[in-house]
């Protein structure tokens, strides 16, 4: 398994498995699947509603906790220092262990700054081995990086062969801040799976459009977090580390950026506003 450097020295698998979506029912029988297939790396929130589920897997997997790399984030609803502080506790809790080792501010929303100084104080006590932030647009990665002690050492977004984020990377890349997919598969959407360009690519390679999309993010020094509740899926999409895309797969694939969320506006007020209505009513 591939490791990026964050910039404080801890290293990161490139690849992860995530949990969003997955049932606490089904959860606990996802991760274990997961780590035995070969993932090291698992992606869950506060949000998710199924910490538990993922420290119950990893306490049971039989791997030691030194070898996997826990990632969480804190919620909108935990906002603010005092708030995010006890959440931090909460999902160390949950998920059975002393330490995570990265926890992120899920959104830009609400007392950042506050949030952001509990994550200073939980990096410094040990509780968590590395710190950074969600969703965050370039404008807001600028702010919170150069107005605090420590700056994100990643950064999770939107990112897939639809939107390929070319400029925010470029700005976390002058920060030192490693770039993180959510959704690296678009989920599906705008018919990845059978997209005719990833599938001639992935047919001169032997490997599927879902493993040449993958592979196009680890190319781009993207960490990539796909999910799946099947088993052989997992297994498909980790098998990635044995092939290389040509100068022109990479050109084609560039062709394909549509340079917008294949989810919100963030621009749209009323799709904002509902989204914040949701949020502040979970967890
Ligand atoms: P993905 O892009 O990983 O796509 C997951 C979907 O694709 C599922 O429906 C899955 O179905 C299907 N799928 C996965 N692999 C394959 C395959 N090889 N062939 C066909 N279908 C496949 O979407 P996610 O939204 O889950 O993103 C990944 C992770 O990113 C999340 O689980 C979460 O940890 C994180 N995330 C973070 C967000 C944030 O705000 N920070 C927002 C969204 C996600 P099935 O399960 O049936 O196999």
């Amino acid at each position: 398994m591939q490791n990026v450097k964050l910039s404080n020295g801890v290293e990161m698998p490139t690849l992860g498995y995530g949990v969003f979506q997955v049932t606490p029912e089904e959860c606990y029988r996802c991760v274990r699947d997961a780590i035995d297939v070969g993932y090291r790396s698992i992606d869950t929130a506060q949000a998710y509603q199924n910490e538990a589920q993922v420290g119950d897997a990893v306490r049971d997997c039989g791997v030691p906790r030194e070898d996997l790399f826990l990632t969480s984030k804190i919620w909108i609803s935990h906002a603010g220092q005092e708030a995010a502080a006890a959440s931090i506790d909460a999902s160390l809790k949950k998920l059975k262990t002393d330490y995570l080792d990265l926890m992120l501010i899920h959104q830009p929303f609400g007392d950042c700054y506050g949030t952001w100084r509990a994550l200073e104080a939980a990096l410094d006590a040990g509780k968590v081995r590395a710190i950074g932030v969600s969703n965050f647009y370039p404008d807001r990665l600028i702010d919170i990086a150069e107005f605090n002690r420590v700056k994100p050492m990643v950064n999770q977004v939107e990112a897939h062969v639809f939107n390929q984020q070319v400029e925010a990377r470029a700005v976390m890349q002058r920060l030192g801040c490693v770039p993180m997919a959510w959704a690296p598969l678009a989920e599906g959407r705008n018919g990845l799976f059978t997209d005719p360009t990833l599938a001639a690519i992935g047919a001169r390679h032997g490997k599927t459009a879902a493993q040449v999309a993958l592979r196009w993010l680890v190319e781009c020094g993207v960490v990539i977090i796909p999910k799946s509740t099947h088993r052989e899926r997992m297994i498909e999409n980790m098998s990635i580390f044995d092939f290389a895309l040509t100068a022109d797969d990479m050109a084609a694939i560039a062709a394909m950026d549509l340079k917008q969320s294949q989810w919100f506006d963030h621009r749209a007020v009323d799709t904002v506003l509902q989204f914040m209505q949701w949020a502040k009513s979970l967890c």
